[in-house]
Protein backbone atom coordinates (compact mmCIF):
# COMPACT_ATOMS: atom_id res chain seq x y z
CA UNK A 1 0.00 0.00 0.00
CA UNK A 2 1.04 3.64 -0.21
CA UNK A 3 2.64 4.37 3.04
CA UNK A 4 0.64 7.41 4.96
CA UNK A 5 4.52 7.82 6.41
CA UNK A 6 6.93 7.60 3.28
CA UNK A 7 9.99 8.31 4.86
CA UNK A 8 9.83 6.97 8.06
CA UNK A 9 12.13 4.43 9.33
CA UNK A 10 12.57 2.30 12.56
CA UNK A 11 13.17 4.55 15.68
CA UNK A 12 16.74 4.78 16.29
CA UNK A 13 16.22 3.65 19.92
CA UNK A 14 15.01 0.25 18.74
CA UNK A 15 17.40 0.09 15.88
CA UNK A 16 20.96 0.76 18.61
CA UNK A 17 19.29 -1.43 21.04
CA UNK A 18 19.34 -4.06 18.57
CA UNK A 19 22.64 -3.35 17.41
CA UNK A 20 23.93 -3.61 20.88
CA UNK A 21 22.30 -6.74 21.42
CA UNK A 22 23.98 -8.18 18.45
CA UNK A 23 27.49 -7.00 19.79
CA UNK A 24 26.56 -7.33 23.07
CA UNK A 25 28.07 -4.07 23.41
CA UNK A 26 27.40 -1.76 26.48
CA UNK A 27 23.78 -0.48 25.92
CA UNK A 28 24.02 3.35 26.60
CA UNK A 29 21.59 4.32 23.59
CA UNK A 30 18.25 3.61 24.37
CA UNK A 31 17.13 5.63 27.11
CA UNK A 32 16.07 3.21 30.26
CA UNK A 33 17.61 2.39 33.81
CA UNK A 34 19.50 -1.03 33.82
CA UNK A 35 18.42 -1.26 37.71
CA UNK A 36 14.97 -2.04 38.85
CA UNK A 37 12.37 0.37 40.57
CA UNK A 38 11.11 0.26 44.14
CA UNK A 39 10.09 -2.69 45.93
CA UNK A 40 7.11 -1.47 47.18
CA UNK A 41 6.24 -0.37 43.82
CA UNK A 42 6.14 -3.77 42.59
CA UNK A 43 4.47 -4.79 46.40
CA UNK A 44 1.81 -2.92 45.65
CA UNK A 45 1.04 -4.01 41.99
CA UNK A 46 1.14 -7.46 43.18
CA UNK A 47 -1.15 -6.76 46.26
CA UNK A 48 -3.55 -4.88 43.28
CA UNK A 49 -3.72 -7.80 41.11
CA UNK A 50 -4.45 -10.48 44.32
CA UNK A 51 -7.32 -8.04 45.13
CA UNK A 52 -9.23 -8.39 41.99
CA UNK A 53 -8.34 -4.80 40.75
CA UNK A 54 -7.79 -6.46 37.39
CA UNK A 55 -10.70 -5.01 35.07
CA UNK A 56 -10.72 -1.80 32.84
CA UNK A 57 -10.13 1.19 34.44
CA UNK A 58 -11.99 4.47 34.26
CA UNK A 59 -11.24 5.77 30.81
CA UNK A 60 -9.33 9.28 32.37
CA UNK A 61 -7.51 6.82 34.76
CA UNK A 62 -8.15 5.10 38.67
CA UNK A 63 -9.11 8.06 40.95
CA UNK A 64 -6.81 7.94 43.46
CA UNK A 65 -4.10 7.94 40.88
CA UNK A 66 -5.49 11.55 39.52
CA UNK A 67 -6.01 12.49 42.94
CA UNK A 68 -2.34 11.82 44.23
CA UNK A 69 -1.18 13.53 40.57
CA UNK A 70 -3.34 16.45 41.60
CA UNK A 71 -1.79 16.66 45.10
CA UNK A 72 1.97 16.43 43.30
CA UNK A 73 1.54 19.01 40.99
CA UNK A 74 -0.16 21.66 43.61
CA UNK A 75 2.52 20.61 45.97
CA UNK A 76 5.40 21.15 43.47
CA UNK A 77 3.88 23.92 40.79
CA UNK A 78 1.61 26.03 42.66
CA UNK A 79 -1.37 24.72 40.66
CA UNK A 80 -4.03 21.91 41.66
CA UNK A 81 -5.29 20.66 38.57
CA UNK A 82 -8.87 19.63 39.03
CA UNK A 83 -8.83 15.60 39.16
CA UNK A 84 -11.77 14.87 37.41
CA UNK A 85 -11.63 17.02 34.51
CA UNK A 86 -7.93 18.49 34.28
CA UNK A 87 -5.84 15.12 34.83
CA UNK A 88 -6.26 12.64 32.11
CA UNK A 89 -3.91 9.14 32.73
CA UNK A 90 -2.39 7.52 29.63
CA UNK A 91 -0.22 4.53 28.57
CA UNK A 92 3.06 6.57 28.53
CA UNK A 93 3.91 10.14 27.59
CA UNK A 94 4.28 8.72 24.16
CA UNK A 95 0.28 7.62 23.94
CA UNK A 96 -0.49 11.45 26.14
CA UNK A 97 1.67 13.63 23.06
CA UNK A 98 -0.13 11.81 19.96
CA UNK A 99 -3.41 12.12 21.61
CA UNK A 100 -2.61 15.63 22.21
CA UNK A 101 -1.13 16.59 18.50
CA UNK A 102 -4.52 14.39 17.27
CA UNK A 103 -6.62 16.06 19.05
CA UNK A 104 -5.22 19.86 18.45
CA UNK A 105 -3.72 19.68 15.04
CA UNK A 106 -5.92 20.42 12.08
CA UNK A 107 -4.86 19.48 8.60
CA UNK A 108 -2.67 22.84 7.20
CA UNK A 109 -2.12 23.58 10.82
CA UNK A 110 1.69 24.42 11.53
CA UNK A 111 3.36 22.90 14.99
CA UNK A 112 6.67 24.85 16.01
CA UNK A 113 9.07 22.76 17.62
CA UNK A 114 12.59 22.95 18.78
CA UNK A 115 15.64 21.02 16.92
CA UNK A 116 17.07 18.60 18.31
CA UNK A 117 13.39 17.07 18.82
CA UNK A 118 12.08 14.05 20.47
CA UNK A 119 11.53 11.50 17.27
CA UNK A 120 7.76 11.00 18.35
CA UNK A 121 6.55 14.50 17.86
CA UNK A 122 6.96 14.74 14.15
CA UNK A 123 4.85 11.52 12.80
CA UNK A 124 1.84 12.24 14.57
CA UNK A 125 2.06 15.71 13.16
CA UNK A 126 2.08 14.86 10.05
CA UNK A 127 -0.71 11.78 10.18
CA UNK A 128 -2.67 14.97 11.30
CA UNK A 129 -1.88 16.86 8.33
CA UNK A 130 -0.05 19.67 10.08
CA UNK A 131 3.17 21.30 8.71
CA UNK A 132 5.84 21.21 11.02
CA UNK A 133 8.13 24.72 11.43
CA UNK A 134 11.23 23.63 13.14
CA UNK A 135 13.73 25.52 15.19
CA UNK A 136 17.04 24.38 15.32
CA UNK A 137 18.61 25.28 18.60
CA UNK A 138 22.87 25.66 18.68
CA UNK A 139 24.85 23.67 21.17
CA UNK A 140 26.47 23.75 23.82
CA UNK A 141 23.43 25.93 25.07
CA UNK A 142 20.72 25.06 22.58
CA UNK A 143 18.85 27.54 24.05
CA UNK A 144 15.79 29.51 21.91
CA UNK A 145 16.61 32.27 19.98
CA UNK A 146 13.04 33.97 20.74
CA UNK A 147 13.51 36.94 17.89
CA UNK A 148 14.00 34.33 15.56
CA UNK A 149 11.21 32.56 17.34
CA UNK A 150 8.49 35.39 16.24
CA UNK A 151 9.77 35.07 12.80
CA UNK A 152 8.10 31.72 12.84
CA UNK A 153 4.68 32.69 13.94
CA UNK A 154 1.84 33.01 11.40
CA UNK A 155 -1.99 32.87 11.58
CA UNK A 156 -1.45 29.21 10.92
CA UNK A 157 0.18 28.28 14.14
CA UNK A 158 -1.50 26.11 16.10
CA UNK A 159 0.68 24.28 18.71
CA UNK A 160 4.05 24.96 19.51
CA UNK A 161 5.62 21.69 21.31
CA UNK A 162 9.08 21.81 24.45
CA UNK A 163 10.24 19.39 25.92
CA UNK A 164 12.28 20.62 29.54
CA UNK A 165 14.06 18.98 30.92
CA UNK A 166 15.45 18.31 27.36
CA UNK A 167 16.03 14.85 25.79
CA UNK A 168 18.34 14.96 24.68
CA UNK A 169 20.48 17.71 24.78
CA UNK A 170 20.00 17.82 28.81
CA UNK A 171 19.51 21.64 28.78
CA UNK A 172 16.38 22.60 30.97
CA UNK A 173 14.22 25.55 30.37
CA UNK A 174 13.82 28.38 33.13
CA UNK A 175 11.12 30.78 34.16
CA UNK A 176 12.37 33.45 31.88
CA UNK A 177 11.63 30.89 28.78
CA UNK A 178 8.53 30.52 29.94
CA UNK A 179 8.13 33.76 29.88
CA UNK A 180 9.46 35.12 27.07
CA UNK A 181 7.40 32.02 25.08
CA UNK A 182 4.05 33.72 26.29
CA UNK A 183 4.95 37.18 25.64
CA UNK A 184 5.59 35.42 22.25
CA UNK A 185 2.29 33.79 21.85
CA UNK A 186 0.06 35.70 24.10
CA UNK A 187 -1.87 37.61 21.11
CA UNK A 188 -1.85 34.73 18.99
CA UNK A 189 -4.48 31.56 19.16
CA UNK A 190 -1.89 28.92 20.16
CA UNK A 191 -1.75 26.01 22.34
CA UNK A 192 1.20 24.53 23.84
CA UNK A 193 2.23 20.77 24.29
CA UNK A 194 5.01 21.13 27.44
CA UNK A 195 7.25 17.38 27.68
CA UNK A 196 8.15 17.04 31.06
CA UNK A 197 8.55 13.53 31.20
CA UNK A 198 12.17 14.21 33.38
CA UNK A 199 10.23 16.66 35.53
CA UNK A 200 11.69 14.95 38.17
CA UNK A 201 15.69 14.34 36.94
CA UNK A 202 16.95 18.22 36.60
CA UNK A 203 20.09 19.14 38.27
CA UNK A 204 19.21 22.93 38.14
CA UNK A 205 19.70 24.87 41.35
CA UNK A 206 16.35 26.61 40.71
CA UNK A 207 14.64 22.93 39.61
CA UNK A 208 12.06 22.18 37.26
CA UNK A 209 10.20 25.36 35.91
CA UNK A 210 7.05 23.65 35.14
CA UNK A 211 4.41 24.95 32.33
CA UNK A 212 1.51 24.40 34.84
CA UNK A 213 3.45 27.21 37.07
CA UNK A 214 2.77 29.85 34.44
CA UNK A 215 -0.92 31.10 35.20
CA UNK A 216 -1.43 32.18 31.48
CA UNK A 217 0.69 29.53 29.60
CA UNK A 218 -1.14 26.59 31.29
CA UNK A 219 -4.85 27.69 30.40
CA UNK A 220 -3.61 26.73 26.80
CA UNK A 221 -1.05 24.00 27.72
CA UNK A 222 -1.26 20.34 28.18
CA UNK A 223 1.90 19.29 30.28
CA UNK A 224 2.98 15.94 29.86
CA UNK A 225 4.80 13.46 32.21
CA UNK A 226 5.86 9.69 32.35
CA UNK A 227 6.10 7.31 35.44
CA UNK A 228 8.77 5.51 33.53
CA UNK A 229 11.31 8.11 33.89
CA UNK A 230 10.75 8.67 37.94
CA UNK A 231 10.47 4.85 38.65
CA UNK A 232 12.80 3.40 37.03
CA UNK A 233 10.15 1.57 35.22
CA UNK A 234 10.09 2.64 31.46
CA UNK A 235 8.34 -0.94 30.82
CA UNK A 236 4.83 0.21 32.63
CA UNK A 237 4.18 2.63 30.27
CA UNK A 238 1.86 4.53 32.52
CA UNK A 239 2.27 8.31 31.88
CA UNK A 240 -0.44 11.30 32.18
CA UNK A 241 -1.09 14.90 31.07
CA UNK A 242 -2.62 18.33 32.79
CA UNK A 243 -4.86 20.48 31.05
CA UNK A 244 -7.32 22.52 31.45
CA UNK A 245 -10.90 21.21 31.21
CA UNK A 246 -11.62 22.55 28.01
CA UNK A 247 -8.78 20.70 26.83
CA UNK A 248 -8.68 17.61 28.25
CA UNK A 249 -11.85 16.62 26.85
CA UNK A 250 -10.13 17.33 23.45
CA UNK A 251 -7.58 14.85 23.94
CA UNK A 252 -9.99 12.44 25.90
CA UNK A 253 -11.96 12.42 22.64
CA UNK A 254 -8.81 10.69 21.34
CA UNK A 255 -7.91 8.62 24.20
CA UNK A 256 -10.54 7.08 24.67
CA UNK A 257 -10.42 4.98 21.21
CA UNK A 258 -6.36 4.80 20.53
CA UNK A 259 -6.44 3.08 24.40
CA UNK A 260 -9.89 3.71 25.88
CA UNK A 261 -7.96 3.33 29.69
CA UNK A 262 -4.38 2.01 31.11
CA UNK A 263 -3.51 -0.96 32.86
CA UNK A 264 -5.53 -0.88 36.45
CA UNK A 265 -3.52 -2.40 39.12
CA UNK A 266 -0.31 -0.70 38.08
CA UNK A 267 -2.28 3.18 37.84
CA UNK A 268 -3.46 1.38 41.43
CA UNK A 269 0.34 0.99 42.77
CA UNK A 270 1.53 3.96 40.96
CA UNK A 271 -0.96 5.93 43.43
CA UNK A 272 0.07 4.16 46.59
CA UNK A 273 3.86 5.15 45.64
CA UNK A 274 2.80 8.95 45.46
CA UNK A 275 1.12 9.47 48.20
CA UNK A 276 3.22 6.80 50.45
CA UNK A 277 6.67 7.89 49.18
CA UNK A 278 7.08 11.62 47.97
CA UNK A 279 10.62 11.22 48.97
CA UNK A 280 11.35 8.64 46.10
CA UNK A 281 10.56 11.81 43.74
CA UNK A 282 12.43 14.14 46.02
CA UNK A 283 15.72 12.53 46.10
CA UNK A 284 15.94 11.90 43.02
CA UNK A 285 18.44 14.53 41.50
CA UNK A 286 20.45 13.89 43.85
CA UNK A 287 20.29 9.86 43.09
CA UNK A 288 21.17 10.70 39.17
CA UNK A 289 23.43 13.52 40.37
CA UNK A 290 25.92 10.80 41.70
CA UNK A 291 25.78 8.67 38.97
CA UNK A 292 26.50 11.57 36.39
CA UNK A 293 29.06 13.17 38.14
CA UNK A 294 30.55 9.66 38.07
CA UNK A 295 30.43 9.22 34.85
CA UNK A 296 31.50 12.73 34.18
CA UNK A 297 34.56 12.14 36.30
CA UNK A 298 35.32 8.89 34.55
CA UNK A 299 35.41 10.41 30.97
CA UNK A 300 37.37 13.53 32.19
CA UNK A 301 40.31 10.80 31.02
CA UNK A 302 38.95 10.72 27.74
CA UNK A 303 39.39 12.67 24.11
CA UNK A 304 35.79 13.27 24.42
CA UNK A 305 34.14 16.61 25.44
CA UNK A 306 31.68 16.39 28.00
CA UNK A 307 28.71 19.46 27.59
CA UNK A 308 27.20 20.34 30.31
CA UNK A 309 23.68 18.49 31.60
CA UNK A 310 21.09 20.16 33.69
CA UNK A 311 18.60 17.40 33.52
CA UNK A 312 17.61 14.25 32.05
CA UNK A 313 19.27 11.09 32.55
CA UNK A 314 21.31 11.59 29.01
CA UNK A 315 24.89 13.01 28.57
CA UNK A 316 26.10 14.77 25.55
CA UNK A 317 30.04 14.07 24.55
CA UNK A 318 31.69 15.64 21.70
CA UNK A 319 34.05 13.23 19.86
CA UNK A 320 35.68 15.55 17.52
CA UNK A 321 39.48 15.00 18.64
CA UNK A 322 38.18 11.41 17.99
CA UNK A 323 37.15 10.93 14.83
CA UNK A 324 36.07 12.43 11.53
CA UNK A 325 33.20 10.06 10.65
CA UNK A 326 29.83 11.34 10.69
CA UNK A 327 27.70 11.01 13.97
CA UNK A 328 25.40 8.00 12.84
CA UNK A 329 28.56 6.39 11.39
CA UNK A 330 30.53 6.94 14.49
CA UNK A 331 27.70 5.59 16.51
CA UNK A 332 27.84 2.53 14.70
CA UNK A 333 31.50 2.11 14.89
CA UNK A 334 31.42 2.53 18.60
CA UNK A 335 28.83 -0.13 19.13
CA UNK A 336 30.83 -2.89 16.94
CA UNK A 337 33.93 -1.57 17.41
CA UNK A 338 34.42 -0.51 20.85
CA UNK A 339 31.84 -1.92 22.54
CA UNK A 340 29.80 1.09 23.59
CA UNK A 341 25.98 2.02 22.39
CA UNK A 342 25.39 5.80 21.84
CA UNK A 343 22.84 7.94 20.29
CA UNK A 344 23.23 10.25 17.41
CA UNK A 345 22.08 13.44 17.70
CA UNK A 346 21.58 14.52 14.10
CA UNK A 347 18.83 11.77 13.73
CA UNK A 348 16.58 14.58 16.05
CA UNK A 349 17.58 17.67 13.54
CA UNK A 350 15.85 17.99 9.76
CA UNK A 351 18.62 20.54 9.38
CA UNK A 352 22.18 19.05 8.39
CA UNK A 353 23.48 18.78 12.31
CA UNK A 354 27.10 19.56 11.49
CA UNK A 355 28.11 19.09 15.24
CA UNK A 356 29.77 15.40 16.23
CA UNK A 357 27.90 15.06 19.24
CA UNK A 358 26.49 11.74 20.79
CA UNK A 359 23.80 10.78 23.45
CA UNK A 360 24.87 8.47 26.14
CA UNK A 361 22.64 6.99 29.27
CA UNK A 362 23.86 7.46 32.49
CA UNK A 363 20.35 5.71 34.15
CA UNK A 364 22.98 2.53 34.43
CA UNK A 365 24.34 0.46 37.72
CA UNK A 366 28.32 2.24 38.99
CA UNK A 367 29.64 -0.97 37.63
CA UNK A 368 28.10 -0.43 34.00
CA UNK A 369 28.68 3.37 34.10
CA UNK A 370 32.74 2.34 34.99
CA UNK A 371 32.93 -0.55 32.72
CA UNK A 372 31.50 1.67 29.89
CA UNK A 373 34.06 4.91 30.89
CA UNK A 374 37.10 2.31 30.90
CA UNK A 375 36.51 1.69 26.96
CA UNK A 376 35.69 5.06 26.10
CA UNK A 377 38.55 6.43 27.46
CA UNK A 378 40.78 3.96 25.80
CA UNK A 379 40.28 5.68 22.26
N1 LIG B 1 9.23 12.29 25.67
C1 LIG B 1 10.55 12.22 25.87
C2 LIG B 1 11.37 13.46 25.76
C3 LIG B 1 11.14 10.99 26.18
O1 LIG B 1 12.46 10.93 26.37
C4 LIG B 1 10.34 9.84 26.28
C5 LIG B 1 10.89 8.47 26.59
N2 LIG B 1 12.17 8.32 26.74
C6 LIG B 1 8.97 9.96 26.07
C7 LIG B 1 8.46 11.20 25.76
C8 LIG B 1 8.06 8.78 26.13
O2 LIG B 1 7.76 8.36 27.42
P1 LIG B 1 7.02 6.99 27.71
O3 LIG B 1 8.04 5.91 27.72
O4 LIG B 1 6.35 7.18 29.03
O5 LIG B 1 6.01 6.77 26.62
N1 LIG C 1 12.69 7.96 25.10
C1 LIG C 1 13.70 6.95 25.20
C2 LIG C 1 15.05 7.55 24.78
O1 LIG C 1 15.14 8.71 24.52
C3 LIG C 1 13.40 5.80 24.31
C4 LIG C 1 11.98 5.46 24.17
C5 LIG C 1 11.78 4.47 23.07
O2 LIG C 1 12.60 3.58 22.88
N2 LIG C 1 10.76 4.63 22.32
O3 LIG C 1 16.01 6.86 24.72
Amino acid sequence: PESKLPALGTTIFTQMSALAQAHQAINLSQGFPDFDGPRYLQTRLAHHVAEGANQYAPMTGVAPLREAIADKTAALYGYRPDATREVTVTAGATEALYAAITALVRPGDEVICFDPSYDSYAPAIQLAGGVLKRQALQPPQFRVDWAHFATLLSEKTRLVILNTPHNPSATVWQKADFAALWQAIAAHDIFVLSDEVYEHICFAPQGHASVLSHPQLRERAIAVSSFGKTYHMTGWKVGYCVAPAALSAEVRKVHQYLTFSVNTPAQLALADMLREQPEHYRELPDFYRARRDRFVQALAASRFEILPCEGTYFLLADYSAISDLDDVSFCTWLTTEVGVAAIPLSVFCADPFPHKLIRLCFAKQEATLDAAAARLVAL
